[in-house]
């Protein structure tokens, strides 16, 4: 006989991903959707409707890792969040899933395995800075506009060109934090932001793979490549639009290019990803060395955290990712991807000032690298 469950898991909001197997008493069995990526990856996010003053447990009924500061949990409907710690994590020996007190107000309570960034969180950026323009880059295969953002010295005179962007991965969400948090850099009233306002054309896609973030897929691997291995096949319009747009935006300008992502779950290094020829090979050693310097912590930026220089850069199987692409563009000074991590930059846990704070040293060394 079954009997009608009190509280309900669902994945009803934009980036929700789960599907419940059963729910049996306060033991939930759940597994993450794929959904056309191959092969395993970690990412989902649910809420949790009227289970005030349980206490639940999440079983996880396929293979699964946890970020390392436990998962991230919302009772404000996402509007702000916090991490649970690696206590609500089940032990060790049986590592697949968590156990969560509800608060006794929380009729609805969120998870996720990081901080997300959807739609709505943009749309609030914008809010607060209104001079921030934003044009449509192109739409999506399933019909939504593509946001181009557009600021810093728009009347096209800009010695300097930096182009940003985030989510070719639709489930690193850390990486439009930091695209915002460096775009808040450069229109904040500082010196740095001053100095950009004057000398910097900025142009950033929040969400290459917009599809995929409002839908919640995961999307690294999505087959039969994914948006950040489509720079020579096209099959996505948002990487079409980009390859028709950059070149002439670029011109002879001295423009760097960021492309901004999440590492593997467990990794605790921010970092950037070795491209190119030795010219931006140098360049991205220069950057790196800047950025050390500008951002000693918390969540230090470490040199050391790059190994060597003399291997090259990463080329990647199965199609030509972004950053490569960049770097053979004429009028790139500088191109990368900059990995940060979901949950955890060394001692500092990633919170929204955390990530500000790291987007602010790196508006810093950008203009310390033209500078120089
Ligand atoms: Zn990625």
């Amino acid at each position: 006989m079954s009997t009608a469950q009190p509280f309900s898991v669902v994945a009803d909001f934009p980036g929700a991903n789960i599907a419940v197997d059963r729910i049996d008493g306060n033991d939930v069995y759940i597994h993450q959707e794929l959904r056309g990526t191959s092969p395993w990856w970690f990412h989902w996010a649910f809420r949790v409707l009227n289970a005030n003053g349980r206490k639940l447990s999440f079983h996880f009924t396929e293979r699964i890792t946890f970020p390392t500061m436990g998962i991230a949990v919302s009772t404000d409907c996402g509007t702000t969040w916090h991490w649970t710690g690696t206590d609500a994590l089940f032990p060790i020996e049986q590592p697949n899933g968590f156990s969560v007190m509800v608060p006794g107000g929380a009729d609805d309570i969120r998870f996720a395995i990081t901080i997300p960034y959807q739609q709505s969180n943009l749309d609030q950026f914008r809010h607060e800075f209104p001079q921030l323009r934003c044009d449509t880059l192109c739409h999506s295969r399933h019909g939504r506009p593509v946001e181009l953002l557009h600021t810093g010295r728009t009347d096209g005179l800009a010695n300097y060109r930096l182009y940003l962007s985030a989510r070719h991965h639709a489930c690193e969400a850390i990486g439009t934090w930091l695209l915002e948090a460096i775009i808040r850099a450069a229109l904040a009233d500082t010196p740095t932001g001053l100095w950009f306002q004057e000398h910097v054309e900025i142009l950033a896609v929040p969400f290459v793979d917009k599809d995929g973030v409002e839908e919640g897929d995961q999307g690294k691997d999505r087959q039969p490549h994914d948006h950040n291995r489509d720079y020579d096949a096209g099959l996505y319009p948002e990487v079409f639009a980009i390859k028709k747009l950059l070149p002439a935006w670029i011109g002879h300008s001295s423009t760097i290019a960021l492309d901004l992502h999440c590492p593997s779950i467990g990794e605790k290094r921010a970092y950037m990803v070795k491209v190119g020829d030795k010219q931006n090979l140098d360049t991205q050693r220069r950057f790196v060395q800047i950025l050390e310097h500008c951002h000693a912590g918390p969540g230090a930026f470490l040199e050391s955290d790059h190994g060597s220089w003399d291997k090259g850069g990463n080329v990647y199987d199965n199609g030509l990712q972004s950053t490569r692409w960049l770097s053979t563009l004429p009028g790139i000074l500088l191109t990368g991807t900059i990995e940060t991590p979901y949950a955890q930059i060394r001692d500092a846990v990633i919170t929204i000032p955390v990530i500000r704070s790291f987007g602010e040293s790196i508006a810093k060394a950008l203009r310390e690298l033209w500078l120089s």
